[in-house]
């Protein structure tokens, strides 16, 4: 396995590779690995020659009262677990080479416009922008032909979908299901910022999403009483989450449904427990066997 700072470094070793016309798979993170980041790796792996990992705490994507300075780091962790999943490159820059001028000195910069500023862009002002331009550096300094992203972070999944469309990327966007702990955590870095009593109660997401996707399938397809069932799931079995929002909405558009669910809808809620931001969301589809 490659471990990889520098972009000519990168660009040297992936030309050949290409020459060799050998397809790449990347898999973009902000390291602190776990099975999620695994089942994007093993999908990678199971469609390309080679599988790019790249580990980078993105400072533009943090707010300013955000989680940047305690985001959980661990490089030889995470460098172990790259070169047991058999990745063939690790890409982790440092923020000189990531925004040579700083941030301040980044002047062109990408804007998902409403994609952006919907859901968790209410919340996290600029989360998106900053997403959206380091996944366009990295996708310029990597040149994958196919990069893996996560259905945990469903909103991102669609801004940089759209990116790539929008901007004509020559490359295919693949998206995984969500990994979550036997009890139905979603699994994320900063589950291990949760106290032992906020630990116990965070499964409640889950299950208050899918209580409501079971509703769904047994022919609940108003969109305002799937959303209050989660938020009154969340009252009674989770005290302690703070809801940021709960939303029904077009998985391609992440506009609002109004009125009844057609085909699809993607349910997607933010809580906060304590100082800990969790999302998570399930994808509602409706089957010729679903109850009308
Ligand atoms: P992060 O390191 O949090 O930026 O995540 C890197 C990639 O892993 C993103 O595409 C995430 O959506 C994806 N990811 C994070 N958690 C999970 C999970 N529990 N299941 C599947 N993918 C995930």
């Amino acid at each position: 396995m490659r471990i990889i700072s520098e972009i000519v470094d990168l660009r040297a070793f992936l030309q050949e590779r290409r020459h060799a016309r050998r397809s790449i798979g990347f898999v973009p993170s902000m390291g602190f690995l776990h099975e999620g980041h695994v089942a994007l790796l093993r999908a990678s792996k199971d469609e390309n020659d080679l599988t790019v990992l790249s580990i980078y705490v993105n400072p533009s994507q943090f707010g300013p009262n955000e989680d940047l300075e305690r985001y959980p780091r661990d490089m030889d962790r995470d460098l172990a677990l790259a070169e047991s999943e058999g990745v063939d490159v690790v890409f982790a820059p440092s923020n000189e080479t990531m925004y040579p001028k700083g941030l301040a000195g980044q002047v062109v910069w990408i804007d998902p416009g409403r994609l952006g500023s919907m859901l968790e862009g209410e919340f996290r002002n600029g989360h998106f922008r900053g997403v959206a331009t380091v996944v366009d550096k990295l996708l310029h300094m990597v040149g994958p032909s196919r990069v893996y992203l996560g259905q945990k972070d469903a909103q991102q999944a669609v801004v940089i979908t759209r990116m790539i469309r929008d901007l004509a990327f020559d490359v295919e966007v693949r998206v995984v299901p969500t990994v979550r702990e036997p009890d139905g955590l979603a699994l994320s870095s900063r589950n291990v910022y949760l106290s032992p009593e906020e630990r116990a109660q965070a499964p409640v997401l889950f299950k208050a999403l899918y209580g409501a996707k079971h509703r769904f399938e047994s022919g609940q397809r108003s969109s305002e009483a799937l959303v209050r069932l989660v938020k009154e799931s969340l009252a009674r079995d989770a005290p302690l989450a703070q809801i940021d929002y709960v939303a029904l909405v077009d998985k391609d558009t992440l506009l609002a449904v109004e009125g009844d669910v057609q085909q699809y809808g993607l349910l997607c809620l933010a809580a906060r427990f304590g100082k800990t931001r969790l999302i998570d969301n399930v994808v509602l589809e409706a089957t010729q066997f679903d109850a009308i």
